[in-house]
């Protein structure tokens, strides 16, 4: 997904072992980024562009005008079974297979505004209406969407409009009295309806216009800092020669408190599995499923069943025809025809270049036109010259302590008043480390970005008048290399945008707890982020709004102590060998945080949510590949392999059952999981991971039946496994509390359910603030619980 494809890459591989010895020692030991491009640039030929197009062509990323009809009908028998939301995307890959102004388009339109309907989204169902009539919906289906339309105002308070609505409609009929008489009469009668119901309304006061806006009011900084745009005045900038830059607090912080809110200076939609089109046999040719591609907008990334799509391509998806159109000013209209490449060439190329592109419109530009010529000039692998780090040193030297303390000199990165931003100048700063990369991924960096250069190029001379400055294409090689730094910097600078995504259990709908689950949304650059340097236990926490990271304080941090993130490898969630070996090999550093350290002193004990347990006594277990029992009078000893494949076993029993409850096998699920549960009683910790795996599936299978009290008693269980992992603060913790408050909501338990909204409310307002869906569902809750009246409440709001 990041990296080209699994072709592309080997056959590049294959290509360089072929290459001269010398050739491929030119390319090793060149360290400006100058040399690599030109270099491997010149070894591009035809028949490798070729290959490269063969593969692009795979994806089907332009319009194919018989899709539309087809993925209308699987929508509508989506539509018929009921399952909107499966309608809804169906719809949706037609309109974005249909050209402007034609049948096709505004039937997909209206009969997603109808989906849309029944999912009581009726802003968007308006939108939809409006959208089919503007690209020609037929004259005589017209009076069904307006009774629609007239539904949706209502609903929505919008009375006038409903009444204007209704009189467009009437004198419609007067016009045509061609209408079929019990078509007519069935109008009449919903028309009387609808009349009906916008006078009752009109006596009620009309509340419903504010209520969508919410906006990032409660999500500002306190106070901005001024040295680092996007952070708060809470932090600040410090470089040292062994950790470069990093961040550290001028003040005592808080949990929860907001300390960056940065906006990505470029981001990209991870499309989700986007399997090469199969040139075999037509009836795969429309894809059906349903990916990030078709929910979430393809530049603000929000989520959306109702996407807009490019005129030019089926590929390119958006929220509105605002986000579209500046994609399109910003971006798009250079991409679109390089879809089915791109996606070829993977993500890390496509931030690549819209880096570059991007970089355009800053006022920055002569900036990068200089520091373009700069790095074709000379060595541009480290920002951190020479000549700065002998300054620093020399600082250093003199001052003795640097501890806490904010040293002054130029930081890369930084414009000439010194202050550090989100633009295109900070991007280009960040370090690349050229000379920790194989070689043979820097030819295929460099070869998939003159292969992309080629392309933009050959784009260029089709079109009679250029779209993009000339800049672009005269200084093409200066691009190129721009492009291979910003390649080679996303292996440790990139940041997955990720996001929550719920996802409703099989069975009726009203009887579920939601699961929800972290995906990974996009990739993007976010330069003020990448100031934080990495800890394995963190004392923040990342989320995301839109395109929007936020970085909170996860536990106090005292005054002078540095500001710590993730990049991945967590503590409570990788053994200490495993993250020591992807930080080395991902990031090129040892890590000597405090979890680290702690482990690698300490003799291998495992954490208790690995640990296994005695089957004769419960006692914990002990000792290497043999274990024996810690309980003084027990002679149990029993070996690791035995165990290991004894968890295996069950492992895959879990997996069984968690198969059968997806597919609404609910009592065989049930079986089995007790099953399971009372075979890992016997050999393994009571906070075993296992377990509380084996809890959460048994609690989702009873609220999935309705048991609402037996599931809670398995969540709480599940809890305290994730407690014990995560700890008692932990996003994770949150998560599940969130679940369990819905049990308790569900199933009517008020004292219950209001203590564990609050602590849930607690917990994840640290990591996520105010803003976040959670949060505000658990205020939902809460409001509705304090107002409850003593009868039963339905199962949801
Ligand atoms: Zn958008
Ligand atoms: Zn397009
Ligand atoms: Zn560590
Ligand atoms: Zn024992």
């Amino acid at each position: 997904m990041d990296l080209p494809v699994d072709e592309w890459k080997s056959y590049v591989f294959q290509k360089w072992s072929l290459l001269p010895k010398s050739i491929q020692d030119t390319i090793s030991t060149a360290d400006a980024l100058r040399d690599i491009f030109l270099h491997s640039s010149s070894l591009l030929q035809p028949e490798d562009e070729m290959f490269l197009n063969n593969l692009s062509r795979g994806y089907f990323v332009g319009k194919d005008p018989n899709a539309p009809p087809f993925y209308r009908e699987e929508g509508n028998k989506k539509f018929q079974k009921k399952d909107y939301v499966g309608a809804t995307v169906l719809y949706s890959k037609g309109i974005s297979h249909s050209r402007p102004h034609t049948v096709d388009i505004s039937l997909c339109y209206a009969n997603r505004s109808a989906a849309l309907f029944y999912l009581d989204q009726y802003e968007m169902c308006l939108k939809d209406i409006t959208r089919a009539q503007m690209h020609g919906y037929p004259e005589r289906l017209q009076p069904k969407v307006m009774l629609r339309k007239t539904e949706c105002l209502v609903t929505l308070g919008r009375l006038q409009e409903a009444g204007q609505t209704i009189r467009d409609l009437e004198s419609n009929f007067a016009a045509k009295p061609t209408l079929a008489a019990a078509q007519f009469q069935i109008l009449q009668r919903n028309l009387c309806r609808l009349k009906r119901k916008v006078q009752e309304k009109g006596n009620l006061t009309e509340t419903y216009t504010a209520t969508l806006t919410k906006t990032f009011e409660d999500m500002d900084l306190r106070e901005e800092n001024e040295q680092i745009s996007s952070a708060s005045s809470s932090v600040s900038l410090c470089i040292d020669p062994l950790k470069g830059r990093y961040l550290i607090a001028t003040k005592d912080i808080l949990p929860g408190e907001l300390l960056v809110k940065e906006d990505a200076f470029v981001s990209v939609l991870n499309p989700g599995e986007m399997p090469p089109g199969l040139h075999h046999g037509l009836e795969n040719k429309w894809d059906t499923r349903v990916t990030n591609g078709d929910l979430y907008c393809h530049r603000c990334l929000k989520h959306t069943l109702a996407t807009v799509p490019c005129d030019g391509c089926s590929y390119a998806k958006y929220c509105s025809n605002e986000c579209m159109q500046q994609a399109w000013d910003l971006y798009h209209q250079i991409e679109c025809s390089l879809g089915g490449l791109l996606l070829t060439l993977g993500i890390f190329c496509h931030i690549a270049l819209r880096s570059t592109l991007l970089a355009r419109f800053e006022d920055a530009s002569k900036v990068i036109r200089k520091l373009c010529s700069e790095i074709s000039n000379k060595d541009m692998c480290s920002p951190e010259s020479e000549n700065l780090v002998q300054i620093l040193n020399y600082d250093l030297g003199e001052e003795g302590e640097r501890h806490g303390k904010t040293v002054k000199i130029p930081v890369p990165g930084c414009d000439i008043n010194g202050k550090y931003e989100n633009n295109y100048n900070a991007v280009f700063n960040l370090l690349a480390h050229t000379e920790n990369h194989s070689p043979e991924y820097k030819f295929l960096c460099a070869l998939s970005v003159s292969a992309l250069c080629r392309q933009l190029e050959a784009a260029d001379s089709k079109k009679p008048e250029t779209a993009a400055p000339p800049a672009l294409y005269s200084e093409l090689n200066i691009w190129g290399i721009a492009m291979l730094k910003h390649m080679l910097q996303l292996q440790c600078n990139a940041q997955a945008i990720t996001t929550i995504q719920e996802t409703a259990l099989s069975g009726s709908k009203e009887n579920n707890v939601s699961n929800s689950r972290q995906i990974r949304l996009a990739t993007g650059i976010f330069p003020v982020v990448s100031l934080l340097n990495h800890s394995c236990s963190p004392n923040t926490s990342v989320s995301f709004i839109s395109t929007v990271a936020t970085i909170r304080a996860s536990q106090q941090i005292g005054k002078g102590q540095e500001i710590l993130h993730c990049y991945g490898p967590h503590y409570s969630r990788m053994g200490v060998a495993d993250r020591q070996q992807k930080l080395r090999s991902q990031y090129f550093f040892d890590c000597g945080c405090p979890a680290c350290q702690k482990e690698k002193h300490r003799a291998v004990a495992r954490p208790r949510w690995e640990a296994f347990c005695c089957n004769q006594c419960g006692a914990l277990l002990q000792g290497g590949d043999i274990l024996s029992c810690g309980s003084m009078s027990c002679t149990e000893s029993v070996s690791r392999d035995h165990l290991t494949s004894q968890l295996q076993d069950l492992q895959q029993q879990v997996g069984i059952a968690q198969e059968l409850l997806r597919s609404g096998k609910l009592e065989q699920a049930v079986q089995l999981l007790l099953e399971c549960r009372h075979d890992a009683e016997s050999f393994l910790s009571a906070e075993h991971s296992m377990v509380g795996e084996i809890e959460d599936a048994l609690a989702q299978t009873y609220a999935a039946l309705g048991d609402w009290q037996k599931s809670a008693t398995h969540l709480q269980k599940s809890l305290r496994v994730v407690e014990v992992r995560h700890g008692p603060s932990s996003v994770e913790v949150g998560h599940e509390l969130f679940k369990l408050a819905q049990l308790f909501f569900n199933g009517f338990a008020i004292p219950e359910a209001l203590n564990t909204v609050e602590r849930a409310e607690k917990v994840l307002m640290v990591h996520y603030g105010p803003c976040n869906d959670e949060i505000q569902e658990l205020q939902k809750m809460k409001s509705c619980l304090l107002n409850s009246p003593p009868i039963p409440l339905g199962p949801s709001l």
